[in-house]
C-alpha cells in the first residue's frame, strides 16, 4: 500500500515529465487512475501538457466519478422549471415555478422539486455523444452542484448561472392611479405593489454577473478560470 502510494505521489509530481515519455499509460489501472485524480488539483490538471490526451481525460472521469459520490452532490431536474440542481442546493435555491410557501419563520421559500425520474448518468452520456470531453463534462457539472450568494439579488446561485444577475435597464411606467405598467425596455408587465412575487425577484430582460461576498471568493476564481465551460448563456426573460 505504503508503495503504491509512493507511486502515485511519484507521477503526479512528474506527471508532465512522464507525458513526455513515449511509453504506454494504458497499464494504469482504475485504482491508480482514482488515486492520482484524487491527489491532482483541478488546476493542477488544468495546466497539464497533455496534448494528445493521453491521460487528461481519464483523470477527469474519476474526478468526475468522486465529485458526483459526495453527500447532497446527487443531481436531479426539477419537476416544476425543468432545472438541473443538486440536492444540497435544494434549501438555498429559487425556484422560479415554484408556488411560494411562507415558513413559521416569515421566510419566504419557493424550492425546486426533484422529479424522480432523472437519471444522471444517461444526462452525462447525452453530452458525451455532443462530443464534450471530461474536462468539460466534469465543469458543466461542477457548475449545476457549487453555489454562491449574490450581494446585489440577495439569492443563492449556481455557479452555471454566475452572469444571470437579470434586471431591466428602464424603470416601469405606471399611468396615474394605475396599479399596471410596462417595462419600456421589454414591454414586461409591471405590478406597482406586487404580493404575489413574495421574496422572488422579478426576471428582467438584461443580465449581468452576480455580484458575491469574501466568502464566495474562492469559488468565484474557480469559475472565473474556466468561465467558458462553467457557465450557461442567459436566456432573458421568463
Ligand atoms: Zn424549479
Ligand atoms: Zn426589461
Ligand atoms: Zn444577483
Amino acid at each position: 500500500q505504503n508503495l503504491v502510494r509512493i507511486c502515485v505521489d511519484f507521477m503526479c509530481c512528474n506527471l508532465d515529465e512522464i507525458l513526455k515519455m513515449t511509453m504506454d499509460l494504458n497499464c494504469l489501472d482504475q485504482d491508480l487512475l482514482k488515486r492520482m485524480s484524487t491527489t491532482l488539483t483541478v488546476d493542477q490538471l488544468d495546466a497539464l501538457h497533455d496534448r494528445r490526451d493521453r491521460l487528461l481525460s481519464k483523470l477527469y472521469m474519476k474526478k468526475l466519478e468522486s465529485l458526483l459520490t459526495q453527500e447532497g452532490h446527487q443531481i436531479t431536474r426539477c419537476s416544476l422549471c425543468g432545472r438541473l440542481f443538486a440536492l444540497k442546493g435544494v434549501d438555498r435555491l429559487v425556484c422560479p415555478s415554484a408556488k411560494i410557501f411562507i415558513d413559521f419563520r416569515g421566510k419566504v421559500l419557493a424550492e425546486h422539486v426533484p422529479s424522480a425520474g432523472f437519471d444522471i448518468n444517461k444526462h452525462i452520456l447525452g453530452l458525451r455523444a455532443k462530443k464534450l470531453s471530461w474536462r468539460e463534462v466534469y465543469w458543466k457539472v461542477w457548475g449545476l452542484i457549487e453555489t454562491m450568494h449574490c450581494v446585489v439579488c440577495d439569492q443563492s446561485f449556481q455557479c452555471s448561472e454566475l452572469g444571470h444577475c437579470s434586471y431591466c435597464p428602464s424603470p416601469p411606467s405606471f399611468s396615474v392611479g394605475q396599479n399596471r405598467g410596462v417595462y419600456a425596455c421589454c414591454g414586461a408587465q409591471a405590478i406597482r405593489f406586487d404580493s404575489s412575487a413574495g421574496g422572488r425577484q422579478r426576471r428582467g430582460c438584461c443580465a449581468r454577473d452576480h455580484a458575491v461576498s469574501d466568502g464566495d471568493a474562492e469559488t468565484l476564481s474557480c469559475v472565473a478560470k474556466r468561465r467558458q465551460l462553467v457557465c450557461l448563456p442567459f436566456g432573458g426573460a421568463e
